[in-house]
């Protein structure tokens, strides 16, 4: 494919300004909820064969949260796109201000292979909305995804309004040589520097959605079954292989023992004896991430699952127990099915672990006391998280999704997305029937403008 004719094009197409009308963006978002409609059984299809991904969570945690956000545009663009009236200073007297928020151009969305469906898509209604348009690059780790994808798109929007550039490293590489206005780009904090500093030569705005490890604290006065449940379903949902998974859990000394019963007893609740061979169980990407996972089972000692299936490349739900942070486990994100369990006596203590890391992308408390949540939330700097829960915030379309520091910079979802592609235009309309003349150099009495 020839990339910079392609972004030539799309730049032709964006000044004939048909991505900007209202009516036109409103159409192009319904034709994309018909087409995912239509080629839903597709979808559906290649997720389970890159992922082993079953319907129901493909529906979940997929193809369910892009029909959200399409409809939740669908329902609020003609407010979002509206210039918005602000204040005007006296010192303005007789002018009228706005914000108008304005296409940025030709946005680059880069995804990775976790949620390879809705990381490309959902980012993709929010460029639409805005009146962008949009060359969309899938991972090449989720191939029948990333070709799926291609079709859905090819049936709704001219390549010159929306394309999908399948590749791999030098395809990304070659599209963030060219200068676009705008990149949205999801994946590792390592691969998120790589696009900052191509970005950095154009000068071209960035959202970095990244990753990191996300801490999980159980309090001893936590509803601790619940606790577990919910920590399972965060970590083991596609296998662990989520970026605001719980990556690690620090629970308080006096609990730990039957915290971890609970928890054994809910991985068998939500996955069964033999997790293995559970068709609603997801499996690893790669042989890579199955050699680099399955390592780290020497890490510590198994307390839940450990079994492992090379040729279908799973791992059960594996709980480890005796870890501490010199071990290699605890050095980066785990990305996996692997969950160290480490205890505290002190909150202190899980205080300065955390703030001697970086900022993680989620965070989780599980707490009865109210205190200690409020101390947790102010205490601590994260993406987002939940207090008693895991993921949940990631599902709303009213809360911003985005890291802090090297878990990310900028956010998005809802109308948030909108705003994210969105330049916000300040526009100040002033009287022409008078003129105070108090802000030229003429005039002796002088006036503070700013
Ligand atoms: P990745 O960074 O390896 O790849 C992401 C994308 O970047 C892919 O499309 C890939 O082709 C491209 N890419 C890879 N290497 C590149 C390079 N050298 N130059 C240019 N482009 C390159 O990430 P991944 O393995 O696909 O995803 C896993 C990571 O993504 C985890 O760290 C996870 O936490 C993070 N993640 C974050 C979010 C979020 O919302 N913050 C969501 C999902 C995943």
């Amino acid at each position: 494919m020839d990339i910079p004719a392609l972004i030539g094009r799309q730049r032709a197409f964006f000044k004939e300004e048909q991505t900007k009308s209202l009516g036109e963006r409103l159409k192009r978002l319904r034709a994309l909820r018909d087409a995912v409609k239509k080629h839903e059984p597709a979808l559906l299809a290649a997720v389970q064969k890159d992922l082993h991904k079953s319907e129901f969570e493909a529906f979940t945690t997929e193809i369910g949260l892009v029909y959200k956000e399409i409809s939740h545009a669908l329902s609020r663009l003609r407010s979002w796109a509206k210039p918005k009236r602000v204040r005007t200073p006296l010192t303005h007297w007789g002018s009228k201000s706005y914000i108008v928020p304005e296409p940025y151009g030709v946005a680059l969305i880069i995804a990775p292979w976790n949620y390879p469906l809705q990381l490309a898509l959902v980012p993709l209604v929010g460029a639409i909305a805005a009146g962008n348009t949009v060359v969309l690059k899938p991972s090449e780790l989720a191939p029948h995804v990333s070709s799926a994808i291609t079709a859905v798109i090819a049936d709704v929007f001219e390549p010159e309004w929306v394309s999908v550039v399948e590749g791999g490293v030098e395809t990304s590489t070659a599209l963030l040589a060219e200068k676009t206005d705008y990149i949205l780009f999801t994946g590792s904090t390592h691969v998120g520097r790589i696009v900052m500093t191509a970005a950095a030569k154009h000068l071209t705005p960035v959202t970095l959605e990244l990753g990191g490890k996300s801490p999980c604290i159980v309090s001893g006065d936590a509803d601790l079954k619940l606790a577990a449940k919910r920590i399972a379903f965060g970590k083991f949902t596609n296998a662990g292989q989520t970026c605001v998974a719980p990556d690690y859990v620090y629970v308080q000394s006096g609990v730990k023992d039957a915290f971890l019963g609970h928890l054994a007893a809910a991985v068998k609740e939500l996955y069964g004896d033999d997790p293995l061979r559970n068709p609603s169980y997801t499996h690893l990407i790669s042989d890579r991430h199955f050699a680099r996972l399955a390592a780290f089972l020497r890490d510590g000692r198994v307390v839940i699952g450990g079994q492992t299936d090379a040729s279908q490349l799973a791992i059960a739900p594996t709980v480890l127990d005796g870890v501490d942070w010199s071990s290699p486990v605890m050095q980066d994100e785990i990305f996996g099915p692997v969950l160290p369990v480490l205890a505290y006596d002190r909150i202190e203590d899980v205080y300065e672990a955390v703030l001697a890391r970086p900022k993680p992308l989620a965070l989780y408390l599980f707490s009865s006391n109210r205190e200690l949540q409020q101390r947790v939330i102010d205490r601590l700097s994260f993406g987002g998280g939940c207090i008693n829960d895991t993921l949940m915030h990631f599902a709303s379309s009213y809360l911003p999704v985005g890291g802090v520091g090297e878990s990310g910079i900028g956010s998005y979802h809802g109308e948030n997305t909108f705003f994210t592609f969105s330049h916000q235009k300040s526009v100040l309309r002033q009287a022409t029937w008078f003129d105070i003349p108090l802000r030229y150099p003429t005039s002796k009495a002088g006036l503070a403008i700013i």
